[in-house]
């Protein structure tokens, strides 16, 4: 843990590099607030993978989890990608494998497969198209086939299928262990302990936590909905990053973490000594062949052009 003094040392090096290398930061609302702070841009894995699209810098540094920053290569080829924390996954990213996706292909061959972007290239190359929890739904209402393979995560699936019930879904099995952990117990005593409070929580909670929510949404999607929503106080249902973001730049209004369980030890690795190696080194490089990019970029793309 730095001390105060110590992060404002380190993050005015980073910002004095940054502007020296020609770097721009993208940093996950996941990250710790003190890197956030220093990113160029923050957000959620949909806008963090346009402007990574749209970078025109030499070199980006992503601050979030390998998917994302392979991703930001996928989309922006010729720039330098690099991750501050090469060691930084996804464990739901690890459930799926292409093999799991072409089996299910056979079995479905009338379905279009829609992946979650929380997955490998290797995975997001046997897709048809990409999502993220922010465009799930208008994703699968592009396609036209009236069956949907939907990988990895089968919570954010399920809560998709409800929203679009004309079609039919096959849903992988994976899911993201940190949102995995929360109960409709938690919600429950929540909402005694801090009753008149809003309850805003990730789809990629379990079904019976969902049921209790006054929102469901992204993670940018939730920020904006504690922001714009009258209300003084919430029960937030996803990873701490977003309540400590809420709780510094929103500081008139309450938050409280659902969970104590609601942390991402991989997107909680980055901290910022790592963001200052990663200019000072431009390592650790994000390195795919072009058949890898190529393979992956159709289905970034299509999700990308979806307004
Ligand atoms: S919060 Fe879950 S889905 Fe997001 S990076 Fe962590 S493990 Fe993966």
């Amino acid at each position: 843990m730095n001390t105060p003094d110590e992060i404002k040392a380190l993050s005015d090096e980073i910002l004095r590099l940054k502007k020296e290398k020609d770097a721009l930061i993208l940093a996950h609302y996941y990250q710790r607030l003190e890197i956030q702070q220093v990113a160029d841009i923050f957000g959620d894995s949909f806008e963090l993978a346009k402007k990574a699209k749209a970078a025109e810098n030499r070199l980006i540094v992503f601050c979030g989890v390998s998917f994302m920053a392979e991703s930001a290569k996928i989309l922006n080829p010729t720039k330098k990608v690099v991750i501050p924390r090469a060691d930084a996954g996804c464990r739901m990213a690890n459930m799926v494998t292409p093999e799991d996706v072409l089996k299910l292909r056979a079995e479905y061959p009338d379905a279009a497969v829609v992946c979650y972007v929380n997955s490998s290239a290797a995975t997001k190359a046997v897709s048809d198209i990409c999502c993220t929890s922010s465009n799930a739904i208008k994703v699968v209402r592009s396609l036209p086939n009236r069956r949907i393979i939907f990988v990895p995560d089968k919570n954010l699936g399920a809560y998709v299928a409800k929203q679009v019930p004309e079609k039919e879904f096959i849903l992988h099995s994976g899911f993201c262990p940190t949102h995995r952990n929360i109960t409709a117990d938690e919600v429950d005593r929540a909402r005694s302990e801090h009753p008149g409070a809003l309850f805003a929580v990730h789809p990629e909670c379990e079904e019976e936590v969902l049921a209790k929510a006054d929102f469901i949404g992204s993670t940018s999607q939730i920020i904006d909905y504690c922001v714009r929503t009258d209300a003084p106080e919430f029960i937030i249902g996803t990873e701490v990053g977003v309540v400590d973001r809420l709780a510094f730049y929103h500081p008139e209004k309450k938050y409280h973490l659902l969970s104590p369980w609601l942390v991402c030890s991989d997107m909680k690795k980055t901290e910022l000594s790592d963001v200052l190696r990663a200019l000072e080194t431009e390592s650790s490089e994000v390195v795919m062949s072009d058949g890898e990019i190529e393979a992956a970029r159709l289905p970034l793309e299509r999700m990308v052009a979806i307004k």
